[in-house]
């Protein structure tokens, strides 16, 4: 149910591995939509992309399809925190992503709103809708987004909806927790979209894309950017800000209209302004919509003040004087189930074969939501199958460390991925999601044998590329001058390459361009393919991070293989703190690991766990 980033991940995935999936929305013309910032990825959420790619999933592809603008950011930091970043057409991402599901065999669609869900003897059966129209069906994904029981605030204005211009869904929470479900509110808000024309773009910084776009899917199928659209900076300023304060009394965030909580890490500029009083000016990033419209999204301008509140003070901000406003920001609070009712495999707890994705567990983003949709459209394929579930683990991906995180800890406010909430983050580069992942999906039924050979072929390439690094020597006279220029000391006889590119700031190009053997060396083995080069440069030279990290995984990964028996009865085991009783026993960890991680379940109680288990 839901055809936005988590529906339709589920319903890709679970298709392509042979279930047959009828995809159940609101409105068939509002599928996929980008409710807000018309971008894919960032800090963490771009690794999210290229392993929601590696396994199989369509968000890289339809990304690719729709990206106006490319950008790999934290080039300047070591290649863990290198993060994809596109900028995309808001229509076109949602076409590209309906023509993906139409082109799928075994999804078929129909637009209804679900009011009710069939459950027999704990076993889900189907839904229901509005029409009055039962689905039955063996196994359901619930995705609504936002949409339960969504009041959309706008001032002192509320009025209920799922997002702008849509309707929100009722029916759905209240039967959930008459069935025992637990339900809470969040909060998250949305900045105004203005009319370009109204612009002056001279008053501000250009950032335009790379000069050499890569791109997020790991196929050939999509393509590199050859032309792309500018975003521009500005800031708001102390005017600015004297006209946004004069509404708070008005704003609902002030005025206790909106009870929930928002998405710490995505505050609204009132928010903004509020706790950093001291600042006299906050950046504004200005960007398009797409290729073919004059809309503009005020990104860092996210406010549901009143809406001429919001317009007087977008005047103040330099190239903005002129602005004509096409929608104003607006604030929207919504129904969430603690994802600690959830398994690893996102299936509920309470009603087997009932699985839930994306903004309704607690998380905020696209990206989140698209990774959760995935694996719950795989999970309800594999249990439906008698199969497995499929479990990414904290040092397999990103969406293990998500998944994880969830489940386990549970969330209280609008959860996003950063990458410190990964411990393995080397290992989990977006660079290697293809290494790490497709090969597991194409076990399952997933990834496609083109894929995979694709994988196969880089790993032999970079293996060659290291190979020769490790082989070939370099002369004084090939590399002193580049090590001076670099601030590195000289060489008085032959190293091997791979010793001289352990040095910070010496890359393989440079090396390439210093020695002419070295580079055809490379060339003639590479066959074109720069994702090997950089894999076996990255592999070189951080490999002493990259063995460090492994041990650690290694030594996780053997708590992870401790399995607690279902239903442990914890309060059994008296020498643990009250307290581990009681988040145990809610939580009811499928694992030593998993229990290690719960807050409030101590080193000590872990110790008492592994006695009790015999180990
Ligand atoms: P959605 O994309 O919301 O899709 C839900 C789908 O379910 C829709 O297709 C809907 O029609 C359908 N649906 C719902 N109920 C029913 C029903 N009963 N029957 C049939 N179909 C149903 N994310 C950020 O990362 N940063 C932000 O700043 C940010 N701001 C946001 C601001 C606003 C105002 C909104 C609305 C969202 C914002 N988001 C933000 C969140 C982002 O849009 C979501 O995280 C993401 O879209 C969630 O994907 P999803 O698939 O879970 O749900």
């Amino acid at each position: 149910m839901g055809g936005g980033h988590a529906g339709c991940e589920a319903a890709y995935a679970a298709a392509k591995m042979g279930s047959s999936v009828l995809l159940v929305t609101m409105n068939l013309q509002n599928i996929a939509q980008m409710s807000c910032n018309p971008a894919m990825g960032g800090v963490a959420k771009g690794q999210i992309v290229r392993e929601i790619d590696a396994l199989g999933g369509g968000s890289g592809k339809v990304t690719d399809k729709s990206a106006i603008q490319f950008k790999m950011l934290n080039l300047s930091k070591g290649p863990a925190m290198w993060s994809p970043r596109t900028q995309n057409d808001r229509m076109k991402f949602a076409e590209e992503w309906r023509l993906q599901l139409e082109r799928t065999e075994n999804v078929s669609f129909w637009q209804d709103m679900v009011n009710g869900i069939i459950v027999e003897g704990g076993v889900v059966k189907g839904v229901k809708t509005v029409m009055g129209i039962e689905i039955f069906s063996d196994a359901v994904v619930l995705t609504n987004g936002t949409f339960l029981n969504g009041l959309i605030h706008l001032g002192e204005k509320n009025f209920k909806g799922g997002r702008s211009g849509e309707g929100a869904s009722y029916g759905i929470t209240e039967q959930l927790v008459d069935l025992g479900f637990e339900s809470g509110r969040m909060k998250t808000g949305t900045p105004p979209r203005v009319d370009g024309r109204s612009l002056d773009y001279s008053k501000m910084e250009e950032q335009p894309g790379d000069e050499n776009p890569s791109k997020f899917s790991f196929d050939d199928d999509t393509e590199h950017l050859t032309k792309q659209r500018s975003c521009f900076i500005t800031y708001t300023n102390d005017k600015t800000h004297e006209i946004l304060r004069s509404g708070f009394d008005r704003s609902p965030m002030f005025n206790g209209a909106i009870k929930s909580v928002g998405p710490r890490y995505c505050p609204s500029i009132e928010d903004k302004i509020n706790r950093f009083a001291e600042r006299n000016r906050h950046q504004i990033f200005v960007e398009p919509e797409g290729w073919n419209t004059v809309e503009v999204y005020v990104n860092g301008f996210s406010t549901s003040l009143p809406e001429e509140v919001q317009y007087e003070a977008l005047k103040t901000i330099p190239g903005f004087e002129n602005v004509k406003m096409f929608r104003p920001g607006y604030a929207i609070e919504y129904d969430y189930f603690p994802p600690t009712q959830l398994k690893h495999s996102l299936e509920t707890k309470l009603v087997e074969n009932l699985f839930f994705a994306g903004q309704i567990n607690g998380t905020t983003g696209y990206e989140e939501a698209a990774s959760q949709g995935l694996m719950a459209g795989i999970n309800a394929h594999q249990k439906l199958n008698n199969k497995s579930p499929f479990i990414l683990s904290r040092s397999d991906a990103y969406i293990g460390v998500l998944i994880d995180d969830l489940i386990t800890k549970g969330t209280e406010e609008p959860y996003r991925m950063f990458t410190s909430r990964a411990e393995f983050r080397i290992l989990l580069r977006q660079d290697n999601a293809d290494l790490r992942l497709t090969k597991l999906s194409h076990d399952i039924g997933l990834a496609s044998e083109k894929q995979l050979k694709k994988v196969e072929e880089k790993i032999k390439i970079t293996n060659e590329i290291k190979s020769i690094l490790k082989k070939v020597s370099v002369s004084p006279e090939e590399v002193n001058e580049l090590l001076e220029s670099k601030g590195s000391s000289l060489i008085k006889q032959k190293n091997k390459a791979n010793q001289i590119l352990l040095r910070p700031h010496i890359s393989l190009d440079d090396l390439r361009s210093a020695s002419k053997f070295l580079d055809e060396k490379i060339t003639a083995v590479s066959n074109g393919s720069s994702d090997a080069i950089v894999q076996a440069e990255i592999q070189v030279k951080y490999d002493g991070y990259i063995s460090r990290e492994q041990e650690n995984a290694l030594k996780l990964n053997r708590l992870e293989e401790v399995k607690i028996p279902p239903q442990t009865d914890y309060s059994s085991l008296s020498s643990l703190s009250a307290e581990a009783v009681e988040k145990l026993t809610e939580i009811q960890p499928a694992t030593i690991g998993q229990a290690s991680r719960i807050s409030g379940v101590s080193p000590s109680d872990v110790s008492i766990l592994l006695v009790y288990l015999g180990r």
